[in-house]
């Protein structure tokens, strides 16, 4: 017998200059930076429904600058810190000349998120801060959303295809994707500093 369980929304978050400070092959515990809003931006989306999955290319680790269990290390750290978990970390490891299905924007980690939950991606986005987050949205047919921190200035420079939403920063996005999502009930629910 079929047990149904619906579709989750999803959001898949790309890591560095979108949900943490972009640190250039960040492997250090020392150096993992949140934005001071990146909590609240988690919290809303949980408050709201979604699925919430990490998409990070880790090049790092086939370039050999650090070790897959120093990525694992910053991770568990981001998942000490928030309040509200994420659901889950997909990681490439490879290097941009390996051709590997999983780098963005191959949907290897998309496709693996969805072998593992049941995501609805008709209203899922992805939200990154380069060019290869919107690619990867658009691959997959999922909505996008640009951020304008960490590489986003100059990825919205170099983007031949609009994607569904530029925002300043991460909680800026979210706002924006739980007002997408659902009718506002109470306009001040939301305002930016
Ligand atoms: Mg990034
Ligand atoms: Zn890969």
């Amino acid at each position: 017998m079929n047990i149904h369980r619906a579709k989750q929304k999803t959001v898949f978050i790309d890591r560095d200059g979108t949900l943490i400070e972009e640190v250039n092959f960040l492997s250090r515990l020392e150096d993992l930076r949140f934005f001071d809003y990146t909590n609240e931006a988690i919290r809303l989306l949980k408050e709201n429904g979604f699925l919430i999955i990490v998409v990070t290319n880790q090049s790092g680790i086939g370039r050999e600058i650090f070790v897959e269990s120093a990525m694992h290390a910053i991770h568990a750290q981001i998942q000490i810190e928030l309040t509200e978990k994420l659901d889950a970390f997909y990681f490439c490891p490879h290097l941009p000349t390996d051709n590997c299905a999983c780098r963005k924007p191959n949907l290897g980690m998309i496709e693996a998120a969805c072998a593992n939950f049941d995501i609805d991606l008709d209203n899922s986005w992805m939200i990154g801060d380069k060019a290869i987050d919107m690619e990867t949205g658009f691959n997959a047919g999922i909505k996008t959303a640009l951020v304008l921190t960490g590489y986003g200035k100059k990825a919205v420079e170099t983007l031949n295809r609009k994607p569904d939403l530029i925002a300043e920063n991460l909680l800026e996005a979210v706002e924006s994707i739980t007002n997408y999502e659902l009718p506002i009930t109470n306009e001040n629910s939301f305002t930016n500093s």
